[in-house]
């Protein structure tokens, strides 16, 4: 079986250190922003800091898939004594809440790990040093990786066009073949 290296990047999220400045929700928003740094605006950030003043929560979390549907249930989690809202540590963009979708269209967003900078952005700039960019290589099935890049270029289309734009062309290149 064919093997390929796969470059695996991580940020790791000491939450007890979050102050809850959203510096990281800034950045995020000002960098995608078009033109990059036009506008600064958190609900178009990919990270949102989850925050309870009373209970003493900050919690950064990052935009991760969309899901087309709501879960059927939902989580509570209770830590260390202080209790985090109901899907509060969820990363997917769902139709259950409004958190990591863009505002004026509706569509999905997704962290990119900063696609096109050195380093995420939000690592930079979170000066409480609670967010840690690590980078690693692993040998991966090439299929595998295959069929990962091909749900990626999907995906962007689809953030960029929506979904249904994406099916209506795929039903018409399968047509036309
Ligand atoms: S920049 Fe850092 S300290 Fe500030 S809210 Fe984001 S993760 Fe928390
Ligand atoms: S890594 Fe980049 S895209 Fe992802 S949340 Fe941080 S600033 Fe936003």
């Amino acid at each position: 079986m064919a093997t390929v290296k796969k470059r695996i990047r991580t940020i790791k999220v000491d939450a007890d250190k979050c102050n809850g400045c959203r510096g990281c929700e800034v950045i995020c928003s000002a960098i995608h922003a078009q033109p990059k740094y036009s506008s600064v605006n958190p609900a178009r950030s990919r990270i949102r800091v989850i925050t309870h003043r009373l209970q003493d929560i900050w919690l950064p979390v990052f935009a991760g898939e969309y899901a087309r549907s709501e879960c059927a249930g939902r989580e509570v989690y209770t830590i260390a004594g202080k209790q985090y809202d109901e899907c509060g540590f969820c990363r997917a963009s769902c139709p259950s809440r409004g958190l990591f979708k863009e505002p004026d269209s509706g569509l999905p967003l997704k962290c990119d790990m900063c696609e096109g900078e050195d380093r995420p952005q939000c690592v930079e700039w979170c000066l409480s040093h609670v967010l840690t960019y690590e980078e690693r290589e692993e040998e991966v099935e090439e299929e595998a990786e295959k069929l990962e890049d091909l749900q990626i270029g999907l995906e962007a289309l689809a953030d960029k066009f929506g979904v249904e734009k994406v099916k209506d062309a795929m039903a018409r290149l399968s047509r036309s073949e």
